[in-house]
């Protein structure tokens, strides 16, 4: 019997990782990794006044003198010795410490420079153009929970903590491997009319690239259950993550899921009511996941990006990446299936609202996998909606 949608990614969801990956890396090898530890913050930032601004630093009760002598430069990086006393200043630049005994930094824009002298053009409020201590951050502030995928806000704010290797969760490995007798890897010859060029391990290797995987190519294997055993097995050794694309629907060809039951792994569950790749496959051996594809090139895109994303995020205890929001339907859209359906449209975002057509898609078989190109969303219709009109609001799936 096959299952609710909801119902699978539920089991997807419930999966709990006994151990995870983890490793430290150089911080510029960062990028696109999930950190694995809190970090907080071991200073002050700034650990001292300083100044925002270049300038005279000095008392602000002075600023009624009008005049005031200049009594020493301060450019930043110096340690300075001097202080401000009263009817004085410093000449202080933008991230030089604060002289003792000034509250306050005059901008140079506000002053006449008059021998050795400097006469206030324009006042300023007490404590202007002073950072405090603990502006931007204070010792013991948690700055970036575990969990964070890193990016470039990420690398800066640790490299300002002197954060020279962070611990990160290793990227699952995704073994990809196609199945099908018929298929033609990138540049092999054709040698008859019935094969055709494969495109699943490809277009997995890239979504795996894409969304914080490791992929390892397997290329394509014949229909045949002994070779599919083998590579199988081989794959699981060497990964988190084994995807399989065909061969898992009732054929007489159809192997892979007697070879994922062979190898000891648990079936999570097999056969969804998703349109399209109902016959999915989703199987678990210790921490290693095993998921069998369906072989159609929409079927198995749709279905790598529903069911191994979430499993390549939580490998790393990290968010999955794609992303659901509401838009407005610009024409009818006709459902096809009792079941929960994805289903390729334009995205268009139109005085801020976002809008969905289905301009240029062709309706027809799950082979269709020019229909993924242009501006193209997923329109997700719940196994208990229906077609819907013009004006509807709708959920649909970003990949970005
Ligand atoms: P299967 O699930 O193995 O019955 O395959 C379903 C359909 O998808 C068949 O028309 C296959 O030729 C096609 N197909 C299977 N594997 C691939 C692949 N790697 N790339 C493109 N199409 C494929
Ligand atoms: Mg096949």
């Amino acid at each position: 019997m096959f299952m609710h949608f909801d119902a699978s990614m539920q089991i997807i969801d419930d999966q709990q990782i006994n151990h995870y990956k983890t490793k430290k890396l150089y911080l510029m090898e960062c990028l696109g990794y999930v950190l694995a530890e809190d970090i907080i913050a071991d200073h002050n930032s700034p650990a001292f006044p300083t100044s925002a601004m270049d300038g005279y630093a000095f008392k602000h009760e002075d600023i009624t003198l009008g005049r005031l002598k200049i009594a020493s430069i301060n450019p930043a990086g110096s340690e300075l010795k001097e202080e401000v006393f009263g009817g004085t200043c410093i000449k202080t630049f933008t991230g030089s410490l604060m002289p003792i005994g000034a509250d306050t930094l005059i901008p140079i824009e506000n002053v006449e420079v008059d021998g050795d002298e400097i006469v206030i053009k324009e006042e300023v409020p007490y404590g202007f153009a002073v950072r405090e201590v603990g502006e931007n951050y204070a010792q013991g502030q948690k700055l970036i929970p575990q969990g964070t995928k890193i990016d470039f806000p990420q690398i800066g704010v640790m490299a300002s903590l002197n954060v020279v290797s962070p611990l990160v969760y290793d990227k699952p490995v995704v073994s990809i491997i196609s199945t099908g007798s018929e298929l033609l890897e990138l540049g092999q010859t054709q040698t008859n009319d019935a094969q055709i060029r494969s495109s699943n391990n490809y277009i997995l290797e890239a979504i795996t690239a894409k969304y914080g995987g490791r992929a390892l190519q397997m290329g394509c294997i014949k229909d045949d259950k002994q070779s599919i055993t083998d590579a199988v097995a081989a794959a699981l050794e060497k990964s988190d993550i084994v995807v399989t694309t065909g061969g898992v629907s009732v054929g007489d060809f159809d192997f892979v899921k007697d070879v994922i039951a062979e190898l000891g792994a648990e079936v999570l569950f097999k056969g969804v009511r998703v349109k399209p790749g109902q016959h999915i496959m989703v199987a678990r051996k210790e921490d290693k996941f095993i998921v069998g594809l369906p072989g159609f090139a929409y079927s198995s895109t749709v279905t790598a990006l529903l069911y191994v994303l979430p499993l390549i995020a939580k490998l790393q205890r990290g968010k999955c990446a794609l992303r659901k929001i509401k838009a407005v339907l610009d024409e009818p859209f006709k459902k096809r299936a009792g079941k929960a359906e994805f289903t390729t449209c334009n995205l268009k975002l139109i005085d801020g609202k976002y809008h969905i057509d289905f301009k240029d898609k062709k309706v027809g078989s799950s082979a269709i996998l020019t229909n993924m190109l242009g501006d193209v969303a997923l329109l997700f219709t719940p196994e208990e909606e229906g077609s819907k009109e013009k004006g509807d609001e709708v959920t649909v799936l970003v990949l970005d």
